[in-house]
């Protein structure tokens, strides 16, 4: 057989197919050289899924007594995944950096076994709204990523004053090389205003043209402000006031908006975050009408509902924009995995200094956003894949796979195979942990999911090669991570 200068990773599980295992030693440098089973049995995960049974697994895997020779890491049968990859943060840098920065939020994502994140543009000072503000957001990350990161560029609504120039800037940010374009129908940031859905359909024709996808926030403004605005009057300050005038509906009408212009445009259009089985139905309709919509969701709206906001503990932390949904809702979106209509999960991680934004008594005044980078890869593989939500091929097609298709990196991101970026993260599957704010490296420190028990954990994470992250410690400086262009 053929020796590598590489480094070995001996004895660990890698997705064969379906719920099934094989055992393999991975051969890399900076880049993945080979996989090689250690033998053709195939495993079925339930017949190893009891720590019990993986126990005596190792054991009788364990043919090499003694210390391991340099260079090679014992995997000590867990699970191998490719780097996940989370297509939707917001690390702040440059801009609301007392919420959270890319040095906090990219130790974050290591921790959590996340190797690549796609970076918004809309919470950046100045957002990222022309190739200019693109350098500037470069330049402010220089030493400062661990892990690998790309860019959204952003359509906001101050940039329709300037139709002309708005079209040169659409182009320009796309060469680039931004992954898509960010928009919304509601918008709560004064640097990054919301677009009426006439000018949502001329965006979406600027960015048809250069061959992107335009990425919106889909919450339709007028049926949200004006019941704001009558509770407000009333003096209704509670989650509940919040909650109803950002409903179900407002999801509904805001896609099928989107819809209609998607058909009228050619346009690739993404939902992110979508919170609704409404939602999800009218994706799942478009798609099989062949039209070329997607959608996300992300952890808490799988997760929670709404009756959790009546918990004190955690009322102010689950706040986000849409908020999560009923019961219903939540079992759709884990269909919606399963059967494809969504794409992929993301965190729409948001973080702030909860002492500061996340205490008042007014609702309305709370910061909104989850800080969640860190927890979703433990999230899906506990929730989805051991609660029979998810198959072990579509946990790891929805971290990693599926995003790296979809953003088009995936000539070197998202998949082990030979060839491919040695990035991946090291799963135990038989353990828990109970998530806690403590233990989080976001800048912010809160999570509503204070106190749950995960049954998986992250213990390792690589990015081309070398482990960023172990057990509790950063091994690598920032600044390793590398800006990530398309194909
Ligand atoms: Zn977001």
């Amino acid at each position: 057989m053929e020796q590598y200068p590489a480094r070995v990773l001996r004895h660990v599980f890698i997705l064969y197919k379906d719920n099934q295992l094989q055992l393999a030693d991975v051969f890399f440098d900076d880049r993945i050289k080979e996989i090689r089973p250690v033998s053709d049995r195939v495993i079925d995960l339930k017949d190893i899924q009891s720590p019990q049974n993986w126990k005596i697994f190792k054991q009788q895997m364990k043919t090499k007594p003694g210390p391991i020779p340099a260079g090679e890491i014992d995997g000590e049968c867990m699970l191998l995944i490719p780097g996940a990859i989370d297509a939707h943060v917001h690390f702040n840098t440059p801009g609301y950096e007392d919420r959270e920065d890319f040095e906090h939020g990219s130790l974050a994502a290591a921790a959590g076994g996340v190797t690549m994140v796609m970076d918004m543009p809309c919470t950046s000072v100045p957002p990222v709204d022309s190739v200019h503000h693109l350098e500037r957001k470069r330049e402010a990350l220089r030493k400062r990523s661990l892990v690998d990161h790309a860019f959204w560029g952003g359509i906001s609504g101050q940039m329709f004053s300037d139709p002309r120039n708005l079209e040169q800037t659409v182009d320009k940010l796309s060469d680039a090389g931004v992954v898509g374009f960010k928009s919304y129908f509601l918008s709560g940031m004064p640097d990054f205003s919301d677009l009426t859905v006439q000018q949502m359909q001329q965006a979406a024709m600027l960015v048809k043209k250069c061959g992107k996808m335009l990425a919106v926030h889909a919450e339709d403004k007028k049926l949200v402000l004006e019941r704001q605005k009558k509770f407000q009057q009333q003096q209704k300050n509670d989650w509940q006031a919040y909650w109803f005038s950002r409903d179900i509906q407002a999801e509904r009408t805001a896609i099928t908006n989107l819809v209609k212009i998607c058909q009228k445009t050619g346009c690739r259009i993404h939902i992110v975050h979508i919170s609704s089985a409404a939602g999800v139905e009218l994706v799942r309709q478009a798609k099989s009408q062949g039209l070329p919509m997607s959608a996300e969701t992300c952890p808490h709206y799988l997760h929670f509902t709404k009756s959790d906001f009546e918990n004190p503990a955690i009322c102010n932390y689950l706040k986000t924009a849409p908020p999560v949904k009923d019961h219903d809702d939540k079992e759709a979106l884990w269909s919606g995995l399963s059967d494809g209509t969504l794409s992929f999960v993301t965190t729409d991680h948001a973080g702030c200094d909860p002492a500061k934004e996340k205490t008042s008594d007014n609702f309305w005044e709370v910061y909104g956003g989850i800080p969640g980078v860190e927890h979703r890869v433990a999230f899906l593989f506990s929730e989805g894949l051991k609660k029979g939500q998810l198959t072990l091929q579509q946990t790891v097609s929805l971290l990693a796979e599926n995003p790296a298709q979809f953003f088009a990196v995936s000539a070197q991101k998202g998949f082990l195979k030979a060839g491919f970026d040695a990035d991946f993260a090291l799963i135990n599957l038989w353990t828990e942990q109970k998530i806690s704010a403590d233990l989080m490296h976001s800048k912010g420190k809160y999570t509503p999911f204070e106190g749950q028990l995960f049954t998986a954990a992250v213990n390792e994470t690589y990015l081309r090669g070398n482990c960023v992250y172990t057990q509790g410690q950063r091994k690598v400086e920032f600044g390793y991570g590398q800006w990530i262009k398309p194909n």
